[in-house]
């Protein structure tokens, strides 16, 4: 579908963390400021749950506890938010938010820094450090 960020998105096959047949996993903006902030998608422009197919359901489960035990295996972990909203972008997608065991902010305003890069301490987290964790990320997910 055009118009679509998420599809335009999966089209350039850019900063792909993990993919398979099915869904997508991509790291989230540096504005975040969160390490191991990402999206799953679903490759197919899918907006109700409805319209998921079997199979697309039964991975999406093992896909996010793989993304837990990858976090664990880089950060101190200690809860792991999904969140879904897609209504400004209503191809369907998952945020997965870490909470670091040192992390103060928690709860919704966690949520609204991520999804809304409203991070308390802009600049703490930098470029060059986001890229090489994406890519140790990108290897214990193939794990
Ligand atoms: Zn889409």
């Amino acid at each position: 579908m055009s118009q679509c960020p998420i599809c335009e998105k999966h089209e350039k096959k850019k900063d792909v963390l993990f993919e398979n047949e099915n869904w997508v996993i991509t790291h989230g903006p540096l504005g975040s400021q969160l390490l191991g902030y990402v999206y799953l998608e679903p490759k197919r422009h899918v907006e109700n749950w409805s319209d998921f197919s079997e199979t697309e359901l039964v991975e999406l489960g093992p896909l996010i506890k793989k993304i837990e035990l990858s976090l664990k295996e880089l950060i101190h972990l200690d809860r792991l938010y999904s969140v879904t909203i897609s209504e400004a972008v209503r191809h369907i997608h998952f945020h997965l938010i870490p909470r670091g065991n040192t992390t103060f902010v928690r709860g919704i305003p966690l949520i609204e820094q991520a999804t809304q890069q409203k991070a308390l301490n802009e600049n703490e987290i930098e470029q060059v450090e986001l890229e090489t964790f994406k890519e140790k990320f990108k290897s214990t997910l193939l794990l």
